[in-house]
């Protein structure tokens, strides 16, 4: 089972370091940071909590084996999904 990082990631680097397996790398041809599914544990063994989806700032960038989001959308920010497209329409009104 391994974790799984998705283009938005931003590079912030905050990850990499942080990981037991050493399963974290940056791609050149995905142009950001990716997990080697043959090195991710998943932290077991290591860590209660996925090293990387606990520091990683962005919602949305590292998925479960699954396909999840380990980090959904408002799950950082506090703002509820729904209110973030109010505002956003909001804004591009303006
Ligand atoms: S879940 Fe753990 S082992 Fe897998 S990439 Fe993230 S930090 Fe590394
Ligand atoms: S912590 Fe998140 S945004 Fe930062 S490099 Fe890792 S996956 Fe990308």
């Amino acid at each position: 089972m391994a974790l799984q990082i998705i283009e938005s990631c931003v590079n912030c680097y905050a990850c990499e370091p942080l990981c037991p397996s050493k399963a974290i790398f940056m791609s050149s041809k995905a142009g950001h940071f990716r997990i080697n599914p043959n090195k991710c544990t998943e932290c077991e063994g290591d860590y209660q909590d996925t090293q990387c989806a606990s520091i990683c700032p962005i919602e949305g960038a590292i998925l479960d084996a699954n396909g999840i989001a380990v980090n959904p959308p408002g799950s950082l920010t506090g703002i509820p999904p729904e209110r973030m497209a109010e505002v956003m329409a909001e804004l591009q009104a303006h």
